[in-house]
C-alpha cells in the first residue's frame, strides 16, 4: 500500500509507434529505436516532481502489428504493477491506438487510476515533432489529483494535441496533421491551453463501494466488420454475414442506421440473426447516432434482428465485443449486455 503523500509515481508504458521511430539509414522507413533515448530527447520530464519508470515491450511494434496478444500483456502489466503507480502511460502508435484504448476500457475494470494512451505524428527526435507535447501533458493528467488524493482522471484515454478524449469514444480522423483525434459523440474529458481544464462532470469516477481493480482477457476474437456500399455484391454479404466461425457481424451502415432495403440483402440478414449470429448495426459516419426506427431501410435491419449500436465508434464496438464474447459463451447474454452502457462507450 502507497503512503498518499509520496510523491507520484508514473509508468511509463513503450509498445512503439512513430513517437519512438528513427529513420533507418539503409531503407527509408520509420522503425522503432531504444526507449532509452525518448527520455534524453525531452528533458522536460525531469522537471516534474513526478517519479516516472519505464517498461519497453519486447518486439517494439508499428501499432499497425497490434493484437490481442498485446493488449492481454498489457493489462497483465498494468494489474501486476498497478498498486505501485499512480498513473499508466501508454506510448503507442497513432493507427490503432484507438482500437487499442477501447478495448482496454474493457479489459480493464474497477479503474481508479488514469491510464492514458498517447504517441505523435512525427519522431520525437525530429525538430517540429508534436510528441514532446503530447508526452510531457500526458504526464501532467496522470499525475494529477483532487483535493481528496484521488486521480483527477481514473479513466482509459487518449491525450492528443492537447485534448484528453475517452478511448473508447475516440477514433483516428486524420492521417497527417497533428490533429488526429476526436471523439465526435463525447465531450473531451480535459483540455490543455495555459493550464489543464478538466471537465468534471463528463469524467467517471468509480464510486468508493467499487470493487477492487481487476482485469478481463479473455477475448473471443470471432467478429466480423462488413462495410455497407453501393454495389455490395449477395457474395460478399453472404461470405460475411454467414461466415463460418464467425458469432458477430458489426454492420457499418449508412447515416442513421440504414442498408440496402431489397430481399436478397434483408434475407441473408435475417438468415444469419436466425442461426444465432450477433449483428450489431454502427454508422459510417463519423458523428450522430444509429436509431432504426426513422427509415424503413433501417427498420428492415431492426425486424431482421440487427441490434443497434448506438452512438459507438467501430474501434468501441469491436473492443466490447472481443470483450463480451470471450466473458460470455452465450449469445443471448451478449445481445443484452452489447446495449448496455457498460464503460461510458454509448451514450445511453
Ligand atoms: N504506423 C505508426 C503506428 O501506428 C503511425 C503512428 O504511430 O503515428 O505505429
Amino acid at each position: 500500500m502507497r503512503n498518499p503523500f509520496d510523491k507520484s509515481k508514473i509508468l511509463l508504458i513503450y509498445t512503439g509507434g512513430t513517437i519512438g521511430m528513427k529513420m533507418d539509414p539503409k531503407t527509408q522507413a520509420l522503425c522503432p529505436f531504444d526507449f532509452s533515448q525518448i527520455l534524453q530527447e525531452v528533458p522536460e520530464l525531469r522537471k516534474f516532481s513526478t517519479r516516472i519508470d519505464s517498461y519497453t515491450f519486447d518486439p517494439l511494434i508499428d501499432s499497425s502489428d497490434v493484437e490481442p496478444a498485446m493488449w492481454v500483456e498489457l493489462a497483465e502489466l498494468i494489474k501486476a504493477r498497478y498498486s505501485d503507480y499512480d498513473g499508466f502511460i501508454v506510448l503507442h502508435g497513432t493507427d490503432t491506438m484507438a482500437y487499442s484504448a477501447s478495448v482496454l476500457s474493457f479489459m480493464l475494470d474497477h479503474l481508479h487510476k488514469p491510464v492514458i494512451f498517447t504517441g505523435s505524428q512525427l519522431p520525437i527526435g525530429s525538430p517540429r515533432t508534436d510528441g514532446k507535447e503530447n508526452l510531457v501533458s500526458a504526464v501532467e493528467i496522470a499525475a494529477a489529483k483532487d483535493m481528496h488524493g484521488n486521480a483527477m482522471v481514473p479513466e482509459v484515454s487518449i491525450f492528443f494535441n492537447s485534448q484528453l478524449l475517452r478511448g473508447n469514444r475516440s477514433t483516428k480522423v486524420n492521417s497527417s496533421a497533428f490533429d488526429a483525434f476526436r471523439s465526435p459523440n463525447f465531450p473531451t474529458l480535459a483540455d490543455a491551453g495555459i493550464s489543464i481544464h478538466y471537465r468534471d462532470m463528463v469524467i467517471h469516477h468509480p464510486s468508493h463501494l467499487e470493487r477492487s481493480f481487476q482485469i478481463h482477457t479473455k477475448l473471443d476474437t470471432r467478429v466480423a466488420i462488413l462495410k455497407i456500399h453501393p454495389g455490395i455484391t449477395a457474395q460478399v454479404a453472404r461470405d460475411v454475414l454467414l461466415g463460418e466461425d464467425i458469432r458477430a457481424v458489426i454492420i457499418e451502415t449508412y447515416g442513421s442506421g440504414n442498408a440496402i432495403s431489397k430481399p436478397w440483402f434483408t434475407d441473408i440478414v435475417k438468415e444469419a440473426a436466425d442461426s444465432g449470429k450477433i449483428l450489431l448495426n454502427v454508422t459510417q459516419c463519423l458523428a450522430g447516432e444509429v436509431n432504426m426506427d426513422i427509415y424503413a431501410t433501417g427498420k428492415a435491419l431492426k425486424d431482421a434482428g440487427v441490434i443497434s449500436g448506438y452512438d459507438m465508434t467501430t474501434e468501441a464496438a469491436l473492443g466490447k465485443l472481443f470483450f463480451l464474447l470471450g466473458e460470455y459463451p452465450d449469445n443471448e447474454k451478449v445481445k443484452s449486455l452489447l446495449e448496455r452502457n457498460l464503460k461510458g462507450e454509448i451514450s445511453k
